[in-house]
């Protein structure tokens, strides 16, 4: 790490063009490295002893710095529900996603994601397992998932209203609906719609007409089957015309994240010994390397010069230094002559 270490966490979605964030660390910090100093040309090499130098040096080293990025997908909208509900599959038919389905135990911590296109537009659909299988198994993945929810615009409840594995879609809802507002206040007052799901069995009628009588008045119902594809479609053209009115939710980012470490600059070159080399490290003698033309007899001789002044060829002989030692400095290796 040459000048500074920035750490920044860049904010990235599926379909951005990078960068287009309003505070983009990336860019800022880009902005802020200097390219280095431009070499000495020969004329400025001219002395009373030497009228016609050919010396001449190579430009300085640019400023570097190291960035941490971190890479958060973000969905526009969310999909909640009970396991088994059929959340995997609607996300599966809608998107070109390759979900797990019937797959109880999630394991990842990456929530299942996809691009859906509708008519020239397209959004992105997340899966959120962690909202209830990591409850009750104590994953406690909740935060996890959190952060790629910031800004999810809808929800999109799944229930079963085929009410198959003894499910009660009315009560089923009211528990989502609570572990939702524990899980996060902020995503349980996005908007939703109300899916209800596996219309393709017999059952489903009936659940869907008390559910519409219960919950019709607050909530839009889309009755889909997302074994046969029916209502999916419908779903997906509402979902699509509802984002654009629904403000999306400000995007956090956290200013401390932003960590510059000055790196240890006291020092005016390390000496070291190491596989029978003398290394030499720093910041200072690193740049007369890069800026000296080592083909150039002058240029080494100026190179040597400025190994005495900086009081390594001291420090070298004090370590007991002779004819034939390798020396190493950022990367080159030289032979000592005395
Ligand atoms: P998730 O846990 O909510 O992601 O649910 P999955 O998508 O993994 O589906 C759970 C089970 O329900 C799987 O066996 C699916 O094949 C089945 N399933 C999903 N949607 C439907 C549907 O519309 N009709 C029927 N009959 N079965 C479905
Ligand atoms: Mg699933």
């Amino acid at each position: 790490v040459r000048k500074q270490t920035l750490h920044a966490v860049y904010t990235l979605c599926r379909g951005d063009i990078v960068p287009t964030l309003p505070q983009d660390p990336f860019r800022a910090a880009a902005n802020k490295c200097g390219g280095g100093r431009g070499g000495r040309g020969n004329a400025r090499f001219m002395s009373n002893t030497n009228k016609a130098p050919t010396i001449a040096e190579n430009g300085e080293p640019g400023e570097e710095r190291w960035l941490l990025l971190e890479l958060k997908l973000l969905a526009d909208v969310g999909l909640v529900g009970f396991p088994n509900v059929g959340k995997s599959t609607i996300i599966s038919k809608v998107s070109a996603a390759k979900p797990k389905i019937a797959d109880y135990h999630f394991t990842t911590l990456v929530p299942n994601l996809g691009v859906v296109d509708v008519d020239g537009e397209s959004f992105v659909m997340a899966d959120i397992p962690g909202l209830i299988e990591g409850a009750h198994t104590g994953a406690g993945l909740g935060h996890e998932f959190l952060r790629h929810t910031e800004r999810t615009r809808l929800i999109l409840h799944v229930l079963d209203v085929s009410g198959s594995e003894e499910r009660d879609p009315l009560k089923d809802f009211r528990i989502i609906q609570d572990e939702l507002r524990q899980y996060s206040e902020q995503l349980a007052n996005r908007p939703m719609l109300i899916v209800a799901n596996k219309m393709d069995i017999p059952e489903a009628l009936d659940n869907l007409e008390l559910l519409k009588q219960e919950l019709g008045k607050d909530y839009e119902i889309f009755p889909v089957s997302a074994a046969t594809g029916e209502g999916l479609k419908e779903l997906i053209y509402r979902v699509n015309q509802l984002l654009p009115e629904i403000e999306p939710p400000e995007i956090y980012v956290k200013p401390e994240e932003h960590r510059v470490t000055e790196a240890k600059e006291n020092e005016r070159f390390n000496l070291s010994f190491e596989d029978g080399a003398f290394i030499i490290t720093g910041r200072e003698i690193e740049k007369h390397v890069a800026m000296t033309n080592f083909d150039n007899e002058e240029s080494l001789y100026r190179f040597q010069n400025i190994l005495k002044a900086m009081g390594i060829d001291a420090a070298l002989r004090a370590r007991g230094i002779k004819e034939g030692d390798k020396v190493n400095i950022s990367g080159l290796e030289f032979e000592w002559e005395e």
